[in-house]
């Protein structure tokens, strides 16, 4: 059984100290060891941004895909290999503002991947402007005078496209993250993990301290039942988004493998492989 050297490489992340991606990236090889995988049944797929850079720090197979698109190449991957687990990672700027789209609708979608989104309210890769996620105010090079537009409602989104598992996580707390990580994957449909992951370097408001002041574990909410959407949907609302925990999971709908009959039958598997001289012959134009 895999021990957590086995998702190690020896490649240095390059993120800057103190970056909430790094203990993103501990919670994540931790989960695939709670969960008993291999590195070969796990699947990394980034978009671009500092967090885009996950696939190339964790021993399984890696794809560091485009600006936006991880969502839609993941999908492809786990309907193409059932057997392979699959979570796709990124930042705000990559799936909230040139991703969205293909966000929105994974999560309708329901395909059973895994999406860990870290947030950090700004582009932290391209040094410092304003992102879909920055609050009200927020002054960088782009807006100097402070953001004028309203972020948007990761949460709530994930919500409105019909969400089947939406949690929300901390890089101050590890522990927690991995059990939301674990709980994702096994989650049998499209699993959202949103994770306040600050940017020391160029977001200096929403820092560790201010997400710790801010933040609301729903596991002290006594009445809370992440099953009642509308009950969730208040609190959401409520508490402007800044909760933490497994916040919402609908183990009713079924995914889209389950609902197009490819969980039974999956032609993509029957696919005869090329013959490696065809396969060259069919690439050479793109050489
Ligand atoms: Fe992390 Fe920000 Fe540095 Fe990027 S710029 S590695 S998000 S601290
Ligand atoms: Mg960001």
């Amino acid at each position: 059984m895999a021990i957590l050297q086995d998702f190690r490489n020896n490649v240095k992340p390059n993120w800057c100290p103190g970056c909430g991606d790094y203990a993103v990236q501990g919670a994540l090889q931790k989960a695939a060891v709670e969960l008993g995988l291999e590195p070969n049944e796990l699947a990394i797929v980034c978009g671009i941004g500092c967090s885009g850079r996950f696939s190339g720090y964790i021993y399984a197979y890696g794809m560091h895909t485009t600006h936006g698109r991880a969502l839609p190449f993941a999908q492809g991957l786990k309907l193409a290999n059932p057997k392979l687990n699959v979570i796709a990672c990124g930042g705000d700027g990559d799936g909230m503002a040139i991703g969205l789209g293909h966000t929105f609708h994974a999560i309708r979608r329901n395909v059973n991947i895994t999406y860990v989104l870290m947030d950090n309210h700004v582009y932290g890769l391209t040094k410092g402007q304003t992102s879909p996620r920055s609050d009200l105010g927020f002054k960088t090079k782009t807006t100097p005078r402070g953001n004028i537009e309203t972020p948007v409602d990761t949460l709530e989104m994930a919500m409105a496209a019909g969400a089947t598992f939406v949690a929300q996580g901390f890089s101050l707390q590890m522990q927690e993250l991995t059990d939301l990580i674990v709980a994702a994957v096994k989650h049998p449909g499209f699993s959202l993990v949103n994770v306040f992951s600050p940017c020391v370097t160029f977001n200096k408001v929403n820092t560790y301290d201010w997400f710790k002041e801010k933040l609301v574990d729903i596991s002290n909410m006594k009445e809370y039942d992440n099953r009642d959407k509308d009950a969730v949907l208040k609190c959401m609302r409520e508490h402007e988004g800044l909760l933490t925990g497994l916040l919402y999971e609908d183990v009713q709908k079924p995914s889209y493998e389950k609902i197009s009959g490819l969980e039974e039958n999956n032609q993509m598997q029957s696919v005869k492989k090329l013959a490696p001289d065809v396969f060259e012959k069919l690439v050479q134009d793109f050489y």
